[in-house]
């Protein structure tokens, strides 16, 4: 099928990722050359600088040649216009993605159809499906259910203003909401910890009510993720293969690690393992008094509600000396890194 995806974004671009790979013939228009130039990296589609919303544009993207034009651009009302003008030249459908519920109203519905516009989705409104029952990650919980559990919830969770002195008093703030920079230029900003379900005009309306936030623009909005893990335990042997395909090994957050610095290690290990197998060897695991061999211990042991875990000293074996309470976790440290020493010696790691 021929697609045309009027949007670079992040959902421009896992479009035409997914779609490319499924063997459709993909091509992308953007007027950021930077995202083009992403998106063509990520993905063998054909790239057309330009702004989706003139004829001109659509015209070098071939869309009189194309079965399905999908506009997912930033701005609501460049897809509208957008895949209503790619439906004049020739595009067999157009979808276009909104921002407001009420345009999907059957009645105003009718009216996109009549304009050309075959289908409109609002992706926040996507209900989660019965499998998909929500269950929270305890450390990804969205902002506002976190709010819900009492006022002064938030100040002690993400806004916890931990070795924060404002400047202009001198003083420990009540909360502070942690800015992180998502480009180069510092142009644009993630909310850290404001992981959130809330609609796109409840966020701007929330949001901009943080002090500093009043005049923000929001690129993209937030939306929560879901977690794919297996029941590691039951699926998985100790080399993490699937018990019923012991040729497929898996690595990372699907087999119930959950975090960067987790995934990475789980993946590495993983690799190290199966490069030692293919070489006629072996190589075991680390000992579970370290962090990598005590979270490997968690995914092969039987729970009745399996959960992925971050690493923490709850997964490690406890001490087997006296230790006070607050040398504890140096304690664990120490033995962890003597342990991993050993480990990486005896293997030739
Ligand atoms: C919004 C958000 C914020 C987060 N913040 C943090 C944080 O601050 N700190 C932290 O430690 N962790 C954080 N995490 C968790 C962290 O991102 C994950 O635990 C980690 O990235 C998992 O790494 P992974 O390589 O195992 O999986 P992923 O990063 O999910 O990689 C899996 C890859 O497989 C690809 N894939 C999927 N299906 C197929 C298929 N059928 N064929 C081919 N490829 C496929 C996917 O496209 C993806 O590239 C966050 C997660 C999210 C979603």
């Amino acid at each position: 099928m021929k697609i045309v995806i009027a949007g670079a974004g992040d959902m421009g671009s896992h479009l035409a990722k997914m779609l490319s790979g499924n063997g459709h013939d993909i091509t992308v228009i953007d007027s950021d050359q930077k995202l083009l130039a992403d998106v063509g990296n990520l993905a063998d589609v054909i790239t057309v600088e330009g702004d989706s919303t003139t004829f001109a544009v659509l015209r070098r993207a071939s869309v009189r040649k194309c079965d399905l034009f999908i506009a997912v651009n930033h701005e609501e009302n460049d897809n509208v216009v957008a895949a209503m003008l790619a439906k004049k030249p020739g595009a067999r459908k157009s979808i276009a993605r909104i921002d407001n519920n009420e345009y999907l109203e059957p009645n105003n519905k009718e009216m996109f159809i009549e304009m050309g516009i075959d289908y409109l989705f609002y992706p926040e409104k996507v209900a989660a499906r019965d499998f998909e029952q929500e269950k929270h990650f305890e450390g990804c919980m969205p902002v506002e259910a976190l709010a819900a559990r009492g006022e002064r919830t938030l100040a002690f969770g993400p806004l916890k203003p931990v070795g924060f002195t404002d400047p202009r008093t001198g003083k420990r703030p009540f909360a502070i909401l942690q800015l992180r920079p998502e480009n180069g230029n510092k142009t644009m900003f993630n909310l850290v910890g404001c992981q959130t379900k809330l609609t796109y005009a409840a966020q701007a309306e929330c949001f901009r009510r943080v002090p500093g936030l009043e005049r923000a623009d929001f690129v993209r909005f937030g939306s929560m993720h879901r977690n794919t893990y297996v029941n590691a335990p039951l699926a998985l042997t100790e080399e993490l293969a699937l018990r019923t395909r012991p040729h497929i090994h898996l690595a990372g957050q699907i087999t119930g690690v959950e975090g960067y610095v987790e995934s990475i290690a789980c993946g590495l290990w993983v690799g190290l393992m199966l490069s030692a197998t293919l070489s006629g060897g072996s190589l075991s695991r680390p000992p579970a008094t370290t962090a990598l061999g005590a979270l490997l211990n968690h995914l092969a042991t039987p729970a009745k509600h399996f959960q992925p875990s971050n690493v923490h000293f709850g997964l490690m074996p406890e001490p087997d000396v006296r230790v006070k309470k607050k040398e504890r976790k140096q304690w664990y440290a120490d033995r962890a890194r003597a342990a991993f020493a050993a480990w990486l010696e005896a293997t030739g790691v």
